[in-house]
């Protein structure tokens, strides 16, 4: 594909200023992995890992999940938002897991995102990270920052953000990119003050010619 200069300019920049950017999350496994994507919608990455800590070592699989009351699962999840509601989706994920998938996660995006719970960022988390299949995952950092550069729309919703980064940039650098602009998002171009003194994307910045 041809790939634009503005493009391949956020491309090197992004290399250059977050070269090992990647996942957060703690996983041993394509089942945490989904556990804990599951767990980090609304809640930040430090926190899922805080509480994964301890829940693999007691569920150490996806059958363990269906060992619990729901009750005591929502215990365990209790520090989490949403927790009532994912561990709902939890427990209903894992017994189709376990009785549909014979203990495997899937790979396949659309049955990632039949699960309870699982939505198209989920599901995309868990292709690109777990099975090493080219996805964009928008979450908010994505989206924001999509908007920022000017790579979208001000009015553009998730799903067409995805679609316009795929188009822009190669698919061999979703993955990378994906993380390195979630890295960018959390640690620079932050929501709130974002730290334009020290960002190389000053002249293509839709909010710094605002400002
Ligand atoms: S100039 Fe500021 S708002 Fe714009 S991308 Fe850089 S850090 Fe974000």
């Amino acid at each position: 594909m041809r790939v634009s200069k503005k493009a391949q300019f956020i491309m090197d920049e992004l290399e250059i200023l977050f070269p090992d950017a990647d996942c957060e999350l703690n996983f041993t496994n394509t089942w945490e992995l989904l556990v804990a994507v599951m767990l980090s919608a609304q809640t930040t990455d430090k926190h899922v890992n805080s509480v994964t800590k301890h829940l693999f070592k007691k569920y150490p699989d996806a059958e363990s999940y269906l060992l619990v009351p729901l009750d005591e699962l929502e215990n365990d999840l209790r520090s989490i938002g949403l927790y009532r509601n994912k561990s709902a989706n939890l427990q209903k994920t894992a017994k189709i897991i376990v009785e549909q998938y014979h203990n495997v996660v899937p790979s396949d995006h659309k049955a990632l995102v039949a699960l309870p719970g699982v939505g198209q960022k989920t599901a995309n988390v868990v292709q690109s990270v777990g099975f090493g299949i080219p996805a964009f995952a928008v979450d908010t950092h994505v989206h924001r920052v999509s908007k920022r550069l000017g790579l979208v729309k001000e009015t553009a919703d998730v799903k067409e953000t995805e679609a316009a980064l795929c188009k822009k940039f190669p698919r061999d650098s979703w993955i990378r990119l994906h993380h390195q602009f979630i890295f960018f998002g959390r640690y620079l171009c932050k929501a709130q003050r974002p730290n334009c003194a020290v960002c190389p994307f000053q002249n293509i910045c839709t909010y710094y010619k605002k400002k």
